[in-house]
């Protein structure tokens, strides 16, 4: 296993990569000050699994070799390993505040293994022994591979082998003797810069018409074809301010952006589907139903942060006692239990696959992240109320510090006694940045459109009812079908 130094080391150990952000090349992402914050909150999942503390959560015996992993790079084994994932992401959900970015690589493991496996079963195929081969490398190595799913889309109407642009999805454009060439993007891809490997998955249920795009296939990141163009989260520039007080969360960031493969060679041993449309639903459906257990631990671990800000508010506000504080507090903690209550009973009711790891419960899974797109909002809601409106009027550190109105500003500002105005000033800002700056995207957009969007929750939803099945309990009992449990009855 890789420790945290040795994690942003191999980072800066990558071949020269193209990335854009703010209209200009970045030759060094690593220390750049806009995306360090990132590579922090990735590194802390490397930094947690050498203290001997959270070793239980944060490593697995991995089953293919039978050493210790880091749990980020573990096949789940049983609901146990499920259950675990779950806690380990709550807990790194409290430690950075923010998205940590190496699930989706974990998720996108987890999906790519069974469904390989299904697809050799049905047509002979050597997927999955192909991905076990870049799976025992992945655990060696000890990497954090970017889970790629979302495409561009297009014209959202049409399927996409219909679109007038046919790169608006990613796609084979040229299959060679020794692999294949392929051509697109994926968009807000997480954890893009800050990952070794480029793991490739279609994003929706194909056609058979759509064969080019039932690809799946990795790529190392420093792929001189790739080209990155990092995303912008609100308010990312107080990143590159003198103070970090006005940043609220001093070391941790998320990461979101584009990846362009243009026309990108991947030999066969790393294509692990070409062609298999029928598998592409059930590939979108396992690594989504992952990622929607996924949020039931990272963003209640979010969450644990900004209720313990809120109230920690409340505190140097001298509100801590009032009845209506507590009652939101409560609230805020009832909310935020009941996402991580959906997150373990997927977890706890999730179901051994052909390839002999773990799936979650995909109805519950999909519960959880509907509950996920809507709690967080009301938490927040609720953090700003107690905040106050000094969360939007507070000046800035820089006049805090200035000898001309910092006096004025520690004066006028002054919290409950015995707290120091930085405390105030501190806390304020790590609410303001979760509810409505740069960390609002980890906490809420994330919430809101990461691992599919409400309405994709909605459809498996459906699709998982049972609807036929709970009315004819209904009809059992009003009398309308015999009582088979209690004909006498
Ligand atoms: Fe992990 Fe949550 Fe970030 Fe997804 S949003 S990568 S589950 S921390
Ligand atoms: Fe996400």
């Amino acid at each position: 296993m890789m420790t945290a130094e040795e994690y942003i080391e191999s980072l800066r150990q990558l071949g020269p990569r193209t990335i854009y952000l703010f209209g200009e090349r970045v030759e060094n992402p690593v220390d750049h000050p806009m995306i360090r914050p990132s590579v922090n909150a990735c590194a802390m999942t490397y930094r947690l699994a050498e203290i001997p503390e959270y070793r239980d959560l944060m490593t697995a015996t991995s089953a293919l070799t039978g050493r210790k992993v880091n749990r980020f790079v573990h096949l789940h084994q049983s609901t146990e390993d499920l259950v675990k994932k779950v806690r380990m992401q709550r807990l790194l959900g409290q430690m950075t505040g923010t998205c940590f970015q190496r699930c989706v690589g974990l998720d996108a493991l987890n999906a790519v293994w069974s469904t390989t496996y299904e697809i050799d079963q049905k047509y002979g195929t050597s997927y999955h022994q192909r991905f076990r081969r870049f799976v025992l490398e992945w655990e060696e190595k000890d990497w954090t591979v970017d889970g790629a799913m979302t495409d561009p889309k297009g014209n959202r109407a049409l399927g996409p082998s219909a679109q007038a642009d046919p790169d608006v999805y990613v796609h084979v454009v040229e299959r060679r003797a020794d692999g294949i060439v392929v051509r697109g993007a994926k968009v807000h891809q997480t954890g893009l810069l800050n990952s070794h490997q480029i793991l490739v998955m279609p994003t929706l249920a194909l056609k058979p018409e759509d064969a080019d795009y039932a690809v799946c296939f990795a790529v190392p990141a420093d792929d001189p074809t790739l080209i990155y163009i990092y995303g912008r989260q609100s308010s990312d520039t107080r990143r590159l301010e003198r103070s970090p007080v006005d940043m609220g969360n001093i070391h941790y960031g998320g990461q979101e952006g584009v990846i362009i493969f243009n026309d990108t060679f991947v030999p066969w041993e790393r294509v692990f589907m070409c062609g298999e449309t029928e598998f592409a639903g059930m590939l979108v459906e396992r690594f989504a139903a992952y990622h929607r257990q996924s949020y039931g631990g990272c963003k209640v671990g979010n969450g644990d942060v900004l209720i313990g800000a809120a109230a920690a508010v409340a505190e140097y506000q001298g509100v801590a006692g009032a009845g209506h504080i507590r009652e939101k507090l409560t609230e805020m903690v009832h909310l935020n239990e009941t996402l991580y209550a959906c997150g373990i009973a997927c977890s706890a009711e999730g179901v051994r696959t052909a390839a002999g790891n773990y799936l979650v419960n995909v109805l519950l899974a999909n519960v959880c992240k509907q509950n996920v797109t809507r709690f967080p909002y009301e938490i927040a809601r609720l953090a700003q109320d107690i905040a106050g409106g000094l969360l939007g009027t507070m000046p800035s550190d820089a006049d805090f510090s200035l000898p001309e109105v910092g006096p004025w500003c520690r004066k006028y500002l002054a919290p409950a006694a015995p707290f120091p105005p930085e405390h105030r000033q501190r806390m304020l800002r790590l609410i303001e940045a979760m509810t409505m700056g740069a960390l609002a995207v980890g906490y809420l957009v994330e919430s809101m459109h990461g691992a599919g969007s409400p309405q994709t929750q909605r459809i498996v939803i459906q699709r998982y009812a049972d609807l036929e099945g709970k009315k004819a309990l209904a009809r059992r009992l009003c009398g309308i079908d015999p009582d088979d449990l209690l004909p006498e009855g």
